[in-house]
């Protein structure tokens, strides 16, 4: 397994031992270095490593804390934490793991043991990632699947429940697909699913937006905190830039080439209500952009 990519952040308030573990470690993979556990809760924000290495004792945030609020995080707490540290009591060892750390390892420590143990958490992280991508992503176009969309779909219901916030969802169809296929084939209906997947979601800006193959020629957008306004101008995206591919298909009732028919619904989450009810009003918009003659938007 190749771990020349992987990031090592090492986090320590003594600059000779972050000194010491980078020159262990630098020649394997891509390290980083910070001081204080601050530092570090600031580096994470914006770029997560394979690993941390984090010393316990550090003035202000100690590595407990820092270990506390990495776990704590829903983008974070799979980084795995691995304690390098002079406290050497049990208790030390028992409360590090208990708040969710991998390893603990204390100084002086041995570099060929570390420079092992480092190597083998990084194999099960980058195991770890490879599952989290194959039950996440569609296998044929790439995108997110059925089953990443049911996930942020209910965690985004239950968030705009909480904050009474509008929902919106995009549910969108390519519109006589069944005649794409039986004339052109089935490899290259597969090939244009896989350009639709690709259009759509590079149509897509706000980082909390997200798009997924629903199923089949049917693709699915979440858009958090938009009204049904803003909603029907993304749609309007969405359908104007499959046209742009031109993606020739002579054999569609609407136009020569392949389009999409989408339908719009916004909710504000009332109490124990479940998101289905966004995907079925978003379905009988699809149905009504079918009815009225496909390559449009209903809400
Ligand atoms: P409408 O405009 O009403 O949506 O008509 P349609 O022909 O697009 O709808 P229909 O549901 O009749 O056909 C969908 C087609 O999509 C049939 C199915 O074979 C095809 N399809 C579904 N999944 C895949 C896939 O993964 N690859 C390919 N090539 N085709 C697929
Ligand atoms: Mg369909
Ligand atoms: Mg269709």
């Amino acid at each position: 397994m190749d771990l020349k990519d992987c990031k090592v952040l090492l986090v320590d308030d003594i600059k000779a031992n972050t000194a010491l573990l980078k020159k262990l470690l630098k020649s394997d993979y891509q390290i980083d270095t910070v001081n204080d556990g601050k530092d570090a809760l600031h580096y994470i924000e914006s770029s997560l490593p394979d690993l941390v290495l984090l010393d316990i004792v550090m003035p202000d945030i100690d590595g407990y804390e820092v270990c506390q609020q990495l776990k704590a995080d829903e983008r974070s707490k799979d980084v795995p934490i691995v304690f390098i540290t002079s406290l050497n009591e049990e208790g030390d060892e028992y409360k590090g793991l208990k708040l969710g750390a991998i390893d603990y390892i204390t100084k002086p420590f041995n570099k060929n043991i570390v420079r092992a143990r480092v190597r083998n958490h990084l194999i099960t992280k980058k195991q770890s990632d490879l599952l989290k991508n194959l039950s996440n992503l569609d296998g044929l176009t790439s995108i997110s699947n059925r089953y990443c969309f049911d996930n942020y779909l209910n965690n985004e219901w239950q968030r705009a429940m909480r904050s009474d916030e509008p929902l919106s969802l995009i549910l969108m169809d390519i519109d006589f697909f069944k005649q794409y296929n039986d004339h052109y084939g089935h490899l290259a209906g597969d090939d244009c699913l896989k350009q639709v997947a690709q259009s759509l979601d590079c149509s897509i800006k706000r980082s909390t937006d997200f798009v997924a193959r629903y199923g089949g020629e049917e693709f699915v957008a979440v858009l958090p905190k938009t009204s049904s306004d803003d909603a029907i101008i993304l749609a309007e995206i969405f359908r104007k830039n499959i046209e742009k591919l031109v993606i020739k298909h002579e054999f569609s009732s609407t136009e020569q080439h392949v389009t999409i028919s989408l339908g719009v619904a916004t909710m504000i989450p009332e109490r124990n209500t479940l998101p289905q009810l966004l995907i079925e009003a978003a379905d009988r918009n699809l149905y009504k952009a079918k009815e009225s003659g496909r390559n449009q938007v209903k809400r």
